[in-house]
């Protein structure tokens, strides 16, 4: 993808400083549930309004969408509310569908963004298309498949385009639908910061309750927007029933997304951000100069166990270290599980120098 391509600035033209609102149901179900969503969502401050029309479901024998008709519904809904429209497009012949009920924004799902045949055949099919594509994180977390998928879009001639950070899928235990790993569309957003960045907090909740945190997180991670699964009847839902909210809801959450300053304009605190800065990398240097006096020490160990045959690995010194390190973390209020996941990094950099001191003695040195 270009770098500092500006992306038409297609969403600032709708949402201006404020954050950009995408609101509607998971599936489009029946004409009424589609006018009244659109109108709550329009009266809650959204600036477009989504709805499913084809959903890619796990298993079959599950709702999988109204298909066409809900593309008339959504043409009626934007007739009456004047809300830009948004659907999601898994293949040429739902963009032929699409294009035809004069939808204006068309997004390509997690489930499709996970394969360049099928992002190839969408981007072949909006040749020449003057609209705005969104294109979600593919399922797993591949942010090269990710780019590749943006660029196949851009490679068609869309020149509004935009990506969505919906989380990725894990078969670990965790508390989200979609684990976010944040990481990912940061590096997304540093290498294309042009590129607009919305977040869809439902889908990486699963749950309704979760849904404002992640949202404000997002935010105040500089997102340049959000898609939130929003139903009149959010527990009666066809297809993801237990992570939508009423319009009423999303009413009371738009005010609180404040998008903050990328930019620090107050003389004031930028003197003080300055010094604490300062602190920070005189700290991190220092951090930096103790590592290399644990190294040496470890170096100095390596060398002594190579001398009587001891083994590298010290099972009762690890748990040693590891436990004063956890308790010490909690007298000093440190994050117990973060120092826990640094001393585990340190303990396998150590056995690596370890073994690198035995390798050493064991390769003929140039001398003999
Ligand atoms: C959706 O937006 O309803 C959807 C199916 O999302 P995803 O592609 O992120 O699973
Ligand atoms: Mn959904």
């Amino acid at each position: 993808m270009t770098k500092n391509n500006t992306y038409n600035n297609w969403l600032t033209s709708i949402s201006g400083e404020d954050a950009l609102i995408i609101a509607g149901p998971c599936s489009a179900e029946t004409e009424e549930q589609v006018l009244q969503t659109a109108k709550g969502v329009k009266k809650a401050g959204a600036h477009i309004f989504r709805a499913g029309i084809w959903k890619p479901r796990t298993r079959p024998g599950n709702f999988e969408g109204v298909g066409a008709i809900g593309l008339k519904w959504v043409q009626k809904a934007k007739a009456q509310t004047g809300l830009i429209t948004a659907v999601e497009v898994a293949n040429p012949h739902h963009v032929e569908l699409a294009l035809s009920h004069d939808i204006d924004i068309l997004w390509i799902g997690a489930r499709t963004s996970v394969n360049p045949f099928s992002v190839q055949e969408i981007a072949d099919a909006l040749k020449g298309v003057k609209k705005t594509v969104l294109v979600k994180n593919p399922i797993n977390p591949d942010l090269a498949l990710w780019i590749g998928a943006l660029e196949r879009i851009e490679k068609a001639g869309i020149e509004n385009l935009g990506a969505i950070h919906r989380g990725f899928s894990s078969y670990k235990k965790m508390p989200y639908r979609n684990e976010p790993l944040w990481q990912i569309p940061i590096d997304l957003k540093t290498r294309f910061p042009d590129l607009p960045l919305i977040n869809d907090p439902s889908h990486i909740s699963g749950k309704h309750e979760n849904v404002f945190d992640i949202a404000q997180t997002a935010i105040q991670l500089m997102f340049d927007g959000l898609m939130i699964e929003t139903h009149i009847q959010p527990e009666k839902a066809w297809s993801d029933a237990r992570q939508q909210i009423t319009p009423e809801t999303l009413a009371s959450f738009i005010p609180k997304f404040i998008p903050p300053n990328d930019r620090v304009f107050n003389a004031g605190l930028l003197k003080t951000f300055k010094l604490l800065r300062k602190d920070i990398d005189d700290i991190d240097a220092e951090l930096v100069q103790l590592l290399r006096q644990r190294q040496e020490k470890i170096e100095e160990i390596g060398r002594l166990k190579l001398n009587d045959n001891v083994a590298i690995y010290q099972k009762d010194r690890w748990l040693d270290i590891l436990s004063k390190a956890v308790h010490n973390a909690e007298e000093n209020n440190i994050n117990q599980k973060f120092v826990e996941q640094l001393f585990r990094l340190l303990h396998q950099e150590s056995l690596k120098i370890q073994h690198r001191v035995f390798k050493q003695s064991q390769s003929p040195s140039i001398d003999n």
